[in-house]
């Protein structure tokens, strides 16, 4: 497989390039040039096949050109430590469970594949790498957990001292090792602007290899198709007609799903599920694109405005919206039926969602609704976070406090240690050259 800017289908790049490039000089997305048929591997594939197995053979399948069989089992056993996990809630709609990796959220899929994948390349050529990469709060965790431990790797996170919550600066600042928590005098936005500068600074640049693990990253996009592949395979022996629904913000999640369609797995629809920040949705309906400013939300990871995947999924369909219209359907969910869902799950089934769940699990409610309630669907709600991570929305709709996940939990027991610093990119430089020269 190769790679092209979204915005120059002329200038085409190998995987390692894209891997460590991030974005494309043009500020375009890395995208698969051509679209693979993997209607045989799918085929072949048994209802018990282990997820790492399904991995392996998808990376040496895709990225055969440059990563042997061996090298993708290596990069695929370290990434996957743990495995999506398919549950029935007792009707048509299953549920995808992605929150057992580190970060107990699925952002982990794509953030593991990526620090392997990286390491596995470095390695082999014996180079180091800096990962430079400015958090919110939640984002750089997975990214955190993923690199932690990983050879000719460092990974600094910038994160605005005092607002992220306990939790979230707990996961970034307890690792120790190979990774440095950089607590900024500042807002996310000022820790992000230093980040951007440092990646121009011609010194810096000729100095240290500097490379980001931005959501963007094609190696992080890659593997979220892996579960769909999962899903199927312990569906398949239904027969009946496919629906995913993708809880989104950014729209990674829901692209990566949608590629894996269009190398042959057989779906039949895709719901794309927001929260208010729904341009996506209207798009889908009217054929406009309209990017806004986000607006705060319970299900804040998908608080997104303007979705840089975006580019991507208009690049699947060559930019043909009746074509994206047949495929994808927008269902948009408010915060009150957000907490709504959260309680009435749980009293009917004993179920916890987090807030993000919840939007996928409405719209899978409404899709069979329109379908007809159908016996012969079966409709796949991606989980996309662990409830124990949104405590509050959680306890507030149901008035029970789910557990925190092990993970979680031992990390509130651990000492942070953060480096302070300013907001200025010199600063920001001066750390670097002085830690890693
Ligand atoms: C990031 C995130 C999403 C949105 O995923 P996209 O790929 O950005 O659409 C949904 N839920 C949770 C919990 C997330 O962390």
């Amino acid at each position: 497989m190769k790679f092209v800017s979204t915005r120059d289908p002329y200038t085409i790049v190998s995987f390692t390039q894209a891997l460590f490039k991030g974005l494309a000089p043009d500020g375009g997305l890395y995208h698969p040039v051509e679209k693979p048929n993997l209607t045989d591997l799918l085929n072949r594939l048994d209802p018990q096949i282990p997820f790492i197995e399904i991995a392996t053979r998808l990376t040496s399948e895709l990225l055969g050109e440059e990563v042997s069989l061996e090298s993708a089992g290596r990069i695929c056993r370290k990434a996957f430590t743990f495995s999506p996990v398919l549950r029935a809630t007792g009707d048509s709609i299953y549920i995808l469970e992605l929150f057992h990796g580190p970060s107990c959220a699925f952002k982990d899929f794509g953030a593991s594949f990526l620090a392997s994948s990286m390491e596995e390349f470095l390695q082999k050529e014996d180079r180091k790498a800096v990962i430079l990469t400015a958090t919110s709060g939640d984002t750089g965790s997975a990214v955190a957990r993923a690199f932690h431990g990983k050879e000719n790797i460092h990974v600094v996170i910038l994160y605005p001292s005092g607002r992220v919550s306990t939790l979230q600066e707990k996961q970034l600042t307890t690792l120790g090792g190979n990774v440095i928590a950089l607590e900024v005098k500042g807002s996310f936005d000022d820790c992000q602007k230093m980040v951007k500068q440092a990646f121009v600074d011609p010194d810096l640049c000729e100095k240290l290899t500097l490379t980001s693990a931005n959501s963007i990253n094609l190696g992080r996009l890659l593997p979220q198709s892996f579960y769909y592949v999962y899903a199927y395979s312990r569906v398949e022996k239904l027969d009946k007609k496919l629906y995913f629904v993708v809880p989104s913000g950014n729209f990674g999640n829901l692209t990566a799903g949608v590629l894996a369609w269009s190398w042959g797995l057989p779906v039949d629809g895709f719901i794309a599920a927001t929260n208010r920040n729904d341009v996506v949705p209207q798009y889908l309906t009217t054929g406009i694109f309209t990017p806004r400013a986000s607006i705060q939300t319970y299900s804040n990871a998908m608080d997104v405005g303007n979705p840089s995947n975006f580019e991507r999924l208009k690049a699947i369909f060559n930019d043909d919206w009746k074509e994206m219209q047949s495929l994808i359907h927008g269902e948009v969910v408010t915060d009150e039926d957000t907490l709504k869902t959260i309680s009435r799950v749980y009293r009917e089934k004993h179920l916890f969602l987090d807030p993000h769940t919840a939007v996928g699990y409405l719209a899978s409610e409404r899709l069979l609704k329109r379908i007809g309630e159908g016996d012969d669907s079966v409709v796949v709600t991606l989980a996309t976070a662990h409830p124990g991570k949104f405590l509050e929305v959680v306890e507030k709709a149901t008035g029970v406090k789910p557990e925190l996940p092990p993970t979680l939990k031992e990390a509130l027991d651990l000492p942070k240690k953060s480096i302070p610093m300013g907001n200025k990119v010199e600063e920001l430089k001066e750390f670097l050259l002085d830690t890693f020269l």
